[in-house]
């Protein structure tokens, strides 16, 4: 398996490769170069096995340039070692009458996000050794919330990597922050920056690709990685929870052989949903992806009408981790829709930057509505779903799984569409006490942590430990800085010569 560039098509570099380097030299992101399919019955084959044995077949397929027992030491100490529940990542839970949810949060930061940033050390340390190696990789994270708390978490005390995170100031709930302000280890560093998400990552991205700074940072011997979902080491890991858990319907007798499935994916950078595309372009029987968004619908419109258009107003809605506007992996299905045209792409990707806005031709439009579905949903009809679903299901959604149970319920309205329904249900309900409190009619306390408190005494569901001990946590990183002042703090904390801190 060889991986390219959306913006060049003439590069051709193994997958170590890409994810020891995160983002292409020319800004475009990687892609393998063709998508690998699963065999005749190996899909029943799967079912049959646990989840490190799942995920073992489909990295095997793109990581081909890692030994077995690489691959197998990495899923091991991800996935095998207690850092999820019962040591199960994607826990499928049956909503009686209503769709399955894929439980996502059963980590250690109890998002989503989780499921691919404990196993991304792994894989980059030993990118990193097989391109010839660098004395430091330095992961440079701009997180609208959740990608932040699971990055510090999976390369805390990693040897031989450094761990940046820059968060929008006002764009995370409470218990985002103090997850993220109170981190321990001794390779971290966490910044909040004033702006919102779309600023942060574009400055992120940025600095990325700033040769200055790379040159820099080459003369001790450091190089830059990413751990936002451009690394397509982050991708990967999500591919496998949708075939996962196909496998696991199949296994539990749920669907038949080459049953067709829905997935709708609360989404925001188009990282978890473009993983459900690369699955069902592997071969995972899928009907329609439905892509569901808070106020910030720019996908909505983009899905519909083909027109991008980012002008628009950035809303901070009760479901931060959606509040984006430019919807990086977009760029990778872009690339595969106009069959690997990299001039296209960049062309998208030009005009975006210069006016904001770009349209796709029909023939790409047509691909995106035969594929996709999409919706969106306000913060105040988010909170309706969070209350019928505790209702009818006895059952706590978070902010962001509630937009996409809305959507879903929207569409299976719309469309009388009956196809069983998996919904990525990516955030544990405690992360968001106040929000989740208040949707379901009770008073809401002005502290988290008593909310939460509240939470439990009527939904009886238990609050995670690593949140609990937050409140005790000791804050290590108060820093707010402006924009521009992002380079000199990487620079600055990465380049510093002294005693470490
Ligand atoms: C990151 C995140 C999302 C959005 O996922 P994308 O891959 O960025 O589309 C949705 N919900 C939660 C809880 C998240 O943390």
């Amino acid at each position: 398996m060889k991986f390219t560039s959306t913006r060049n098509s003439g590069i051709h570099v193994e997958s170590a490769y890409t994810i020891a380097k995160g983002i292409s030299d020319e800004g475009g992101l990687f892609v393998p170069e063709t998508i690998p399919g699963f065999g005749e019955g190996e899909l029943a084959e799967l079912s049959k096995l646990d989840y490190i044995g799942r995920a073992k077949a489909v990295f095997a397929k793109y990581l081909t340039d890692y030994t077995d027992e690489e691959i197998s030491d990495a899923l091991r100490s991800a996935y095998g070692n207690g850092k999820f529940e019962n040591d199960i990542p994607d826990q499928l839970v049956k909503l009686t009458g209503g769709p399955y949810m894929l439980e996502l949060w059963h980590g250690s930061t109890c998002a989503f996000k989780d499921v691919a940033l404990q196993i991304l050390p792994h894989l980059l340390t030993k990118a990193v050794q097989k391109t010839g190696g660098v004395k430091e990789t330095v992961i440079l994270v701009a997180t609208s919330g959740d990608t932040g708390k699971a990055a510090l978490e999976g390369f805390r005390d990693v040897d031989g990597t450094r761990i940046i995170v820059f968060y929008p100031s006002d764009g995370v709930s409470a218990m985002q922050k103090l997850q993220m302000s109170t981190q321990t280890g001794n390779n971290v560093a966490v910044c909040a920056v004033k702006g919102n998400f779309d600023d942060t990552q574009t400055a992120v991205k940025k600095i990325f690709t700033d040769s200055g700074v790379k040159a820099l940072l080459a003369e001790q011997g450091k190089a830059f990685s990413s751990a936002n979902s451009i690394n397509f080491g982050r991708l990967l890991p999500q591919i496998v929870y949708y075939v996962s858990a196909y496998c696991t319907m199949l296994a539990d007798g749920e669907i038949a052989p080459g049953e067709k499935i829905n997935y709708t994916v609360p989404t925001g950078n188009f990282g978890n949903i473009l993983a459900a595309y690369y699955a069902k372009h592997m071969g995972v029987p899928v009907n329609k992806l439905i892509c569901a968004s808070n106020s910030n619908n720019v996908l909505t419109d983009f899905l519909r009408t083909g027109r991008y258009n980012k002008n628009r107003n950035f809303y901070t809605t009760a479901s931060p981790s959606m509040d984006i506007l430019i919807s990086s992996n977009l760029e990778r299905l872009l690339y595969l829709l106009t069959d690997c045209n990299d001039k296209a792409v960049s062309g998208f990707m030009e005009e975006l930057q210069e006016s904001g806005e770009y349209r796709v031709p029909d023939s790409v439009l047509a691909s995106l509505r035969d594929e996709f579905d999409a919706g969106w949903c306000d913060d105040d009809d988010a909170g309706k779903s969070i209350k019928s679903a505790f209702a009818e299901y006895s059952y706590l959604l978070d902010t962001h799984t509630a937009v996409a149970m809305r959507v879903y319920e929207e569409y299976a309205g719309r469309t009388g569409d009956a196809t069983k329904t998996i919904i990525a249900s990516t955030a544990n309900p405690y992360k968001f006490p106040r929000a989740v409190l208040g949707a379901i009619g009770l008073p809401v306390p002005d502290d988290d942590f008593e909310a939460a408190e509240k939470l439990f005494e009527v939904s009886r569901q238990p609050i995670p430990e690593q949140l609990r001990r937050l409140k005790e946590a000791k804050v290590r990183f108060a820093d707010v800085i402006d924009r521009e002042d992002m380079r000199s703090f990487v620079l600055s904390t990465v380049l510093s010569t002294g005693g470490e801190a």
